[in-house]
């Protein structure tokens, strides 16, 4: 059933990439068909980035074709077309593997999204290991999706949640860290990048010290894939998660990698088709890495649409990416820090291009309305870090979170738009 994977062509990335001045910033939104509507009369300025991406036209065409042409299910037919769908849905696990420079495309785990690649390493991993009284350690920035799993793996083992304090600029108190690892410790589980400040955590010293003490770490990369290079051999990092949708790919489909080591001693997530290798009403053996993680149907055109989305950010360049998305965070902050009475929360040393506010004088979805009045689409609410906004005493913040594909315009209807606000709400 399985056979077929081994003998695939592999198609690994191969970078493409341009130099910083080859690129055409002004113009690559000419490359995200949905940029160019109107809403309400007005030019879209989508700043929501952090929640997810727009998608370029050679995602669109190639998820297109791929339902077009080669659709089929994968592993299982010995016919060409399910050699083709097979072929392509490997082929991205083979991009996947170079655009985080994983030492084995058997690491590359496709799952839902970052959520569900959380919570396969909660259960998975954790659970097995954890008893009464161990600890996960996880930082006060964290999204929801990197809370609850392990809240719900320490419920199922009398293992306790401990939080990294962060300072009031959005910074984690590596002192504190330092303290809180022990002997108890079982995982680190931190974001990369924090959704809600923009804070980019201090991740390579954080696993360093972690190590030390032969403690493994998760990174969630949601917020970090699609804006800074990863390197998880370089980090050596035993786990990282991060979703399509939010680097410009499909939605529904996102990757765990992890260690081989820790992934071949691990039981399987979920039962079902694919990830065995043979099932008698006695007794059931699972077929190897990564396939014993892969469940039923996978995502196949999805898989396919983020090689696609992988593809072109190599093609642009991730460092170009980055050192883009800094100047419209520069630009941005210093644009919104004119206007009266408005408050950044998050402003750590090192960011990416997230800028969560609030102003005296209008709560968050006000603000968030009115912009949208004037076609500039930006998040207010909670970002699903709650316990942060509770740190901050705060209910809400209104965020501005910016792409590549962003220009200085965009930025400038923002701010004519933050001028209605000032001028209803004063
Ligand atoms: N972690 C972070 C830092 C995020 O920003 C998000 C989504 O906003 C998630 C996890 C969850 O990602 P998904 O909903 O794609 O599973």
């Amino acid at each position: 059933m399985t056979t077929s994977i081994t003998t695939i062509v592999r198609d690994p990335l191969v970078s493409t990439s341009a130099t910083y001045e080859q690129v055409n910033w002004r113009s690559v939104w000419n490359d995200f068909p949905l940029l160019k509507q109107r809403v309400y009369s007005k030019p879209l300025a989508y700043l929501d980035n952090a929640a997810t991406s727009q998608k370029p036209r050679a995602v669109i065409e190639k998820i297109e074709h791929y339902y077009r042409y080669d659709n089929a299910n994968v592993h299982r037919g010995v016919y060409a077309l399910s050699e083709r769908a097979t072929q392509a849905y490997e082929a991205s696990r083979d991009k996947v593997k170079g655009f985080l420079n994983a030492a084995r495309r058997e690491e590359i785990v496709f799952v839902r999204g970052t959520t569900e690649a959380i919570n396969l390493v909660a259960q998975s991993f954790a659970r097995p290991r954890l008893k009464p009284g161990d600890e996960i350690l996880i930082s006060t920035m964290e999204h929801h999706s990197n809370i609850v799993p392990w809240q719900i793996v320490c419920a199922q083992t009398g293992a306790h949640l401990k939080v990294i304090p962060i300072t009031d600029s959005g910074e984690v108190k590596l002192d504190a860290y330092r303290q809180l690892l022990s002997n108890r410790t079982r995982l680190v589980a931190i974001a990369h990048i924090s959704n809600a400040l923009g804070s980019i955590l201090p991740v390579q010293e954080m696993i360093t010290m972690a190590h030390t003490q032969g403690i493994p770490v998760l990174l969630d990369g949601a917020q970090a894939a699609p804006h800074i290079a990863v390197d998880v051999q370089a980090l050596d990092c035993d786990f990282y998660a991060f979703s399509s949708h939010k680097i410009y790919g499909p939605t529904g489909t996102g990757v765990l990698y992890g260690k081989y080591s820790y992934l071949d001693e691990m039981p399987p997530y979920q039962g079902g088709g694919d990830m065995i290798s043979q099932v008698s009403f006695e007794q059931t053996l699972y077929n190897t890495l990564p396939y014993k993680f892969e469940a039923g149907t996978p995502n196949i055109a999805g898989a396919v649409g983020l090689g696609a989305a992988l593809d072109y950010v190599d093609s642009l360049g991730l460092v170009n990416i980055t050192r883009r998305e800094q100047e419209l965070l520069e630009y941005a902050t210093e644009a919104l820090l004119s206007v009266k009475g408005l408050r950044i929360i998050g402003t750590a040393k090192h960011k990416a291009s997230i800028i969560s506010f609030v102003l005296d004088s209008a709560h968050p979805h006000d603000i968030s309305s009115i912009l949208d009045r004037e076609g500039v689409a930006i998040r207010a609410g909670h970002h699903c870090a709650m316990p942060l906004m509770d740190r901050f005493g705060i209910p809400a913040t209104a965020r501005v979170s910016l792409a590549f594909y962003n220009s200085e315009d965009d930025i400038e209807r923002l701010m004519v738009g933050m001028k209605h606000v000032q001028a209803l709400f004063g």
